[in-house]
């Protein structure tokens, strides 16, 4: 959600910095603006306004020198997005600048207690930050003063700050949201996401929260220096920067939703390569046990990754027989269940940085209960404040609308009750390469289901059903396609539609039926009848198992388990291509952030 980007080195600022806020515009934003020192007048230019990153580009001049800058996406909290809201924000006399993401909880009690008077030109809580640094630097040295505000601030924050008395130095401070520093020896980059930094830093460090880093450009060389609230030095160990540009880009591609759904079968099988080496399972022994010892698994996600959890407790009651709850985080953080004696709690976030999840990692931490992590970042603060973590190797995932972290969190949560599981019922290396050769058939063939959907999926409301693992897979589905098309979309367990909802059935409305289990066929069969009887009109997705001549999508047959990772496919090609027929922007969907950092 939102991001900022920071540089001090011998590159260029504003190349450094707009490139960057490009690279994090995935995350969801509503604002953007940039703040730079320009050499040759020694003046400081702003540029800010509500839109999208391509009008700071094209819209300003960048023609001067200058290697002093920060920039920010927003994604406003307090506030509308407009042109005042936009970062950055400045102190009274304009000394200070900040960008700054997250929320300041108590920011009317400090602007009461401490600058009363001071007129704030914005509606943001982000402007009490920079007054306050200003109040304090009137008796305090710059860093103190910094210090001091740090140690007044509740909520979240990811910030940096530029004193116009010194165009060598930048700061830069957070807490619970993301932040992270890339080095090297001709220039310090500071960004919110490792994607920003991968050109410029040779090796980076993911900030830990209450940290305060300052940066400095001395005799040509770029320095930082870190350290806690109180002052204390914190010395942490620099990361390689192993991402592969590549990686990021659009490959081709109209758009990274699309490249992210073809890329899904190496996704499975980089899975595979990871943690089944030789017919052997390489999640480590300590992992293992947590799920062999516990009582009862308790899965704490939101949105895709809650529904990836919902198959898991499938696969950890039918295939590990271990009981298994799964919770919207944002409601286990306040609304605590009952806890059984020796329970696990495994948290999945395709970011690591959800902070809902983080809020309830904190709470199962305190209780003292183990705790993993599934993610694809494993730098990210859900990986490292867990006790464990899984990561899932889906690569870099761009697109808002999540689709390969969450069949690489499937793929993880099926592999993870094997490991566990007494009885082993199937050969699972076998059985993900069918899923595989499975997942590649639907993808090579996605022109079909272009053609399908192009005139069908036009009207407001749309609905989902299915059974069992197949109702999962409606959650999920059902999602992606109101994420990004805009339809209103409801996954429904295909038993329950008729007792209140199918009065929604009218002629012509959208119903499609995803059908993967032999046991439940005939009854989801019986619910298509029922919705057809009232006009609905039905795409059928079927495994060939249990498939009809008439029905809209056949799927290979896979192992009944590992169906969900198949019939999600057609489901998220089903999404995209109504969305591209809508003339949506698929990969930037209206008010949506990729990594969801606000409680
Ligand atoms: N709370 C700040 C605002 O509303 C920052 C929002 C963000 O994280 O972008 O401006």
């Amino acid at each position: 959600m939102c991001g900022i980007v920071g540089y001090l080195g011998e590159k260029k600022a504003t190349d450094v910095i707009l490139a960057g806020l490009e690279k994090l515009e995935y995350r969801g934003y509503d604002s953007c603006g940039i703040f730079f020192h320009v050499e040759k007048t020694n003046d400081f230019i702003t540029y800010k306004d509500k839109g999208r990153i391509s009008h700071l580009i094209n819209d300003f001049n960048y023609k001067f020198d200058n290697h002093l800058g920060i920039g920010h996406t927003r994604w406003a909290t307090h506030g509308k997005p407009n042109r005042e809201n936009s970062h950055p924000h400045f102190s009274f006399s304009t000394r200070f600048a900040i960008v700054h993401n997250g929320v300041i909880e108590n920011y009317r009690e400090l602007t009461a207690k401490y600058i009363p008077d001071v007129e704030f030109a914005s509606e943001t809580d982000t402007e009490v930050i920079v007054n306050l640094i200003e109040h304090f630097a009137t008796e305090l040295s710059i860093e103190e003063a910094i210090r001091k505000t740090l140690s007044l601030i509740e909520g979240s924050y990811a910030l940096l700050i530029v004193d116009k008395q010194n165009s060598n130095a930048m700061y830069a401070a957070k807490n619970k949201s993301p932040l992270l520093i890339g080095i090297a020896p001709n220039g310090i980059t500071l960004a919110s996401d490792v994607m920003a930094l991968v050109e410029h830093a040779e090796t980076y460090i993911p900030i830990e929260d209450k940290t305060f880093v300052s940066v400095f450009a001395s005799d040509d060389k770029f320095e930082y220096a870190m350290v806690d609230i109180i002052g204390v030095p914190v010395i942490p160990k620099p990361l390689k920067m192993d991402i592969v540009l590549e990686d990021i880009g659009k490959g081709g591609y109209s758009h990274y939703m699309l490249k992210e759904i073809c890329e899904q079968p190496s996704v499975v099988r980089k899975i595979m390569d990871k943690y089944l080496v030789n017919g052997n399972t390489v999640i480590p022994d300590a992992i293992v046990k947590l799920f062999q010892n516990t009582n009862r698994i308790y899965i704490v996600a939101a949105g895709t990754s809650m529904h990836a959890g919902y198959v898991g407790k499938y696969y950890f009651e039918h295939v590990s027989m271990i009981p298994t709850e799964v919770f919207i985080a944002s409601e286990f953080a306040y609304n605590q269940p009952l806890i059984v004696d020796n329970p696990l709690f495994v948290f999945i976030s395709q970011s690591g940085e959800t902070a809902d999840l983080r809020a309830c990692l904190l709470r199962v931490k305190e209780l003292g209960h183990k705790t993993i992590t599934i993610t694809n970042v494993p730098t990210s603060t859900l990986a490292r404040e867990a006790d464990h973590f899984l990561e899932i190797f889906a690569g870099p995932e761009i697109a808002v609308a999540s689709t390969k972290a969450y069949v690489g969190q499937v793929t993880i949560l099926a592999l993870l009750a094997y490991i566990v599981a007494k009885r082993k019922p199937f050969d699972l290396h076998l059985e993900l390469s069918k899923v595989a050769i499975a997942m590649d058939a639907v993808i090579d063939n996605r022109e079909y289901i272009d053609n399908l959907v192009k005139d069908k999926l036009t009207k407001r409301n749309c609905f989902y059903i299915g059974r069992g693992l197949d109702y999962y897979t409606c959650l999920e589905a059902a999602l992606k396609l109101k994420e990004i098309s805009y339809i209103q979309t409801e996954g429904f367990a295909a038993g329950e539609l008729k007792h209140g909802t199918i009065a929604l059935i009218e002629d012509g409305i959208p119903v499609i039926a995803i059908i993967s289990q032999a046991h439940i066929a005939n009854n989801t069969r019986a619910n298509i009848r029922e919705v057809m009887a009232r006009g609905a009109e039905v795409i059928v997705i079927a495994l060939t198992a249990v498939s009809d001549l008439t029905d809209d999508i056949v799927l290979m047959d896979v192992n009944e388990m590992l169906t969900p990772l198949v019939t999600v496919i057609p489901t998220q090609l089903i999404a995209y291509y109504s969305a591209l027929h809508l003339g949506k922007d698929i990969d930037k969907p209206r008010n949506l952030a990729k990594s969801v950092t606000v409680e």
